[in-house]
């Protein structure tokens, strides 16, 4: 199974994601994410075996005790890769101590329960857009709101439809 662990995010920030999007769609042409598969990624593991699933769950859930929900404001955007086909996304402009503490215990975990995770550094970051055209126009400004962090949530990614289908296998509360 292809897996990541992801951060929740709150409802208003969600929805401001979601207007920032709407802004985005008459200014850049490009592949859109939709607003229900928002998402930070804290951790990617890529493909584990379907036996090795609740152990992955376990070492998330210990993580996750040492963590407590935390308020988090939306940023500017940014972007990866070439500006004519890029990876168009949201950051965070407050929480930011809080995002790499979070990231940083649930990768320590996997990485002490012998899991393999993506070890680029941890940015936060909502992806809007996909094969985003940069190269002309100007962006909107993005729509900002403060918000929380108070679940993880362990997906399997399925990549095998026309659109991306995560499919949450085990949801932490953070207490
Ligand atoms: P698609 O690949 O079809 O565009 P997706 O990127 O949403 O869809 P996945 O590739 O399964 O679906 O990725 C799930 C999450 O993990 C996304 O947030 C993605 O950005 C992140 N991710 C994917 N591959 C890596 C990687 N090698 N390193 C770090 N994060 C990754
Ligand atoms: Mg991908």
């Amino acid at each position: 199974m292809r897996l990541f662990v992801a951060a929740e995010l709150s409802d208003e920030l969600i929805d401001a994601l979601a207007d920032t999007s709407a802004l985005l769609r008459d200014a850049v042409r490009g592949r859109f994410v939709a607003p229900d598969l928002f998402h930070v990624t804290l951790a990617f593991l890529g493909e584990v075996p379907a036996a090795q699933v609740d152990e992955v769950g376990m070492y998330v859930r210990s993580a996750c005790e040492e963590v407590e929900p935390f308020a988090t404001s939306l940023g500017p955007f940014g972007s990866f890769g070439r500006v004519s086909s890029a990876i168009l996304w949201q950051g965070f402009s407050s929480g930011r101590d809080h995002w790499d503490f979070l990231a940083e215990r649930v990768r320590a975990a996997l990485r002490d329960g012998g899991f393999s995770i993506d070890e680029k550094g941890f940015l936060p970051h909502v992806t809007l857009m996909r094969r985003a055209d940069l190269t002309h126009g100007t962006l909107p400004m993005p729509c900002v709101a403060r918000g929380s962090v108070d679940a993880v949530i362990l997906f399997a990614s399925d990549l095998s439809g026309e659109r991306p289908r995560y499919e949450a296998l085990e949801r932490i509360d953070l207490l």
